[in-house]
């Protein structure tokens, strides 16, 4: 199976999220199909409640999870999601116990809660650009300002680059430069 996003789409997810380590986002399935549109998405493994993509132009991993929310009738914002299958069908063996008691609160007051809808949530995972096949970090020096990504197998190698001061002492003298010659 192929899913496809346009970079467009993506630069799009990418700036709602921030690029961050985990972007969280909710689609309705309907969403998520209309956002299949041009690069390629290989799918890795897939569970009865999620697919998980890697997307090779982004170097990202993309994990698409199913799950059936219940929203309040007062604020339709806030409510309840639980793992569920492609059909709906709640997951059970997926949910921990806090889940499975903010499931019987649900379940006894249908009343203040719309119909549930079937959502998917995807989990956005960039990949260090080592090709370790790792998700990435950001490093910043002992200012805060920002120095590369890293991942457990590339950190020593690419930290070498720096001053070990640029990395301990956030008063450290800055008149030559900070950047590594590459
Ligand atoms: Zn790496």
């Amino acid at each position: 199976m192929k899913i496809i996003l346009s970079k467009a789409q993506w630069e799009m997810i990418g700036k709602k999220a921030g690029w961050t380590k985990e972007a969280r986002r909710f689609y309705s399935e309907e969403d998520f199909e209309k956002m299949i549109a041009s690069g390629d998405l290989k799918m890795i493994k897939e569970t009865p409640s999620s697919t998980v993509y890697k997307d090779e132009y982004e170097n990202t991993i993309v994990t698409a999870t199913y799950v059936l929310s219940y929203n309040y009738k007062n604020d339709p914002g806030a409510g309840y999601s639980f793992p569920c299958d492609k059909n709906g069908k709640i997951l059970f063996d997926e949910m921990g116990g806090g889940s499975k008691n903010s499931l019987k609160f649900v379940k006894s007051n249908l009343d203040k809660f719309l119909a549930p809808v079937k959502e998917i949530r995807t989990d956005i995972e960039s990949l260090c650009n080592c090709g370790s096949g790792l998700p990435r970090e950001a490093k910043y020096d002992a200012r805060g300002i920002f120095l590369t990504y890293v991942c457990p197998k590339c950190e020593k190698d690419k930290l070498a680059k720096y001053r070990p001061d640029v990395l301990s002492n956030p008063s450290y003298e800055a008149d030559e430069p900070i950047e590594p010659d590459l």
